[in-house]
């Protein structure tokens, strides 16, 4: 963790302050618990803390993060390369918009907006000004999705046809405000839906073409009108073999048991078992008409750490982040077409999926 401040920069014990500096746009809980911890494992520098609600800096009194402050131009004037965004949902356009036109490299938390406009909009404004847009899909890098992906590549299931996702549990209860809310923003499907989207679209490698979604909301604890579970099916465009390919995926806040799989459904099969946490711990498991067998994965890296190397390594113009602010569009389009088809009752084409 962090322990200590030099010039209002967070520096980690036994490493010198680091020559990349990121400023924080929202005191939320993310912020805290998972990205300050990969910020000081990878000697990345922390300089200043935004939030429009002050109430919502009390959780970080006994951090080192200083420069608290409720005015993003004090935020943006200070000395940052970069700006990580973990406000709520609702709010991550409009500060992406004044991160990119202050010259700072935006990461911004999933989903990226709540409309596929806003998302070229927030693209838009990053190419404008030259920076580098990351989405904090924190999946897809999962060396347990890299090596699906590889068994996929390799022809190891033989043809791809299908996909299944079960990414379930119970919400936390200090979880549940804005995300069980009737605000914009809110429910499993932006939530957890978008992440599978995430690894999914790379998963089958061609389009999306229609989702069919069901929501509902189930326990006595969620009195609003947003979705804590949720059904999806999504179609896949096809494979060179001329197949379409389908995807189910479960998403709920409200599973007594937690189920975390992805199953990738060939000739022969993959499943991925404990993939859709924000912790690698899960295993691979390949199977043939020989049976089943493990396939080793090294699962000690930190999801966060390695979509921060890869941000860190595309500000300093080697590669791509993990996920560019196109795939994170992409991933959004999914999300927002389960959306539209739950609340109308319809299967909805992604080529005719709402802009706004
Ligand atoms: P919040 O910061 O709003 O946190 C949710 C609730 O947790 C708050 O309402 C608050 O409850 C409580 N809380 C806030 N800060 C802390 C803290 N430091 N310690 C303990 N509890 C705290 O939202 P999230 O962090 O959940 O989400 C922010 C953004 O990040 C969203 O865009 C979300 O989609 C995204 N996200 C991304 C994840 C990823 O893996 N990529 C994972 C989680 C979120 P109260 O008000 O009752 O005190």
């Amino acid at each position: 963790m962090t322990d200590a401040v030099e010039g209002g920069v967070c520096v980690v014990g036994g490493l010198p302050a680091s020559p990349f500096t990121i400023g924080l746009v929202g005191a939320s809980n993310i912020a805290m618990t998972r990205m300050l911890p990969a910020f000081a494992a990878l000697g990345i520098g922390v300089r200043g803390l935004y939030d429009n609600e002050p109430r919502r800096f009390r959780y970080w009194a006994d951090s080192c993060v200083e420069g608290q402050t409720t005015n993003l131009d004090q935020l943006l004037s200070g000395d940052i390369d970069a700006v990580y965004i973990s406000t709520r949902n609702d709010q991550h356009l409009a500060e992406a918009v004044a991160v990119a036109k202050a010259g700072k490299h935006i990461l911004v938390e999933k989903p990226m907006t709540l409309s596929i406009a806003d998302a070229q909009t927030m693209i838009d404004a990053a190419t404008h000004n030259g920076v580098v847009l990351a989405v904090n899909h924190h999946l897809v890098a999962s060396p347990l999705h890299v090596n699906g992906r590889q068994l996929v590549a390799d022809g190891r299931i033989g043809n791809l046809v299908g996909a299944r996702i079960n990414n379930a549990g119970t919400l936390p209860a200090h979880l549940r405000g804005w995300r069980l809310s009737n605000a914009p923003g809110a429910g499993v499907i932006l939530d957890l839906t978008v992440h599978d989207a995430s690894v999914l679209n790379p998963l089958f490698g061609t389009t999306p073409l229609e989702i069919t979604a069901m929501a509902a909301t189930q326990p006595a604890w969620n009195d609003t009108s947003a979705a804590d579970s949720v059904m999806t099916l999504i179609r896949y465009g096809p494979s060179s073999s001329g197949a379409d390919r389908l995807a189910f995926a479960h998403d709920s806040f409200t599973v007594a048991a937690p189920s975390s799989y992805l199953e990738i459904l060939g000739d022969q099969g993959a499943v991925i078992r404990d993939a859709m946490n924000q912790d690698t711990a899960g295993t691979v498991e390949l199977h043939t008409s020989e049976g089943r067998a493990p396939v080793d994965v090294d699962c000690g890296d930190d999801l966060y750490q390695i979509l921060l190397r890869a941000f860190r390594a595309a500000i300093h113009g080697e590669g791509q982040p993990t996920v560019t602010g196109t795939e994170g569009l992409l991933a959004l389009q999914v999300a927002l077409a389960a959306e539209q088809s739950a609340a109308e009752g319809r299967t909805v084409e992604i080529s005719k999926l709402q802009l706004h």
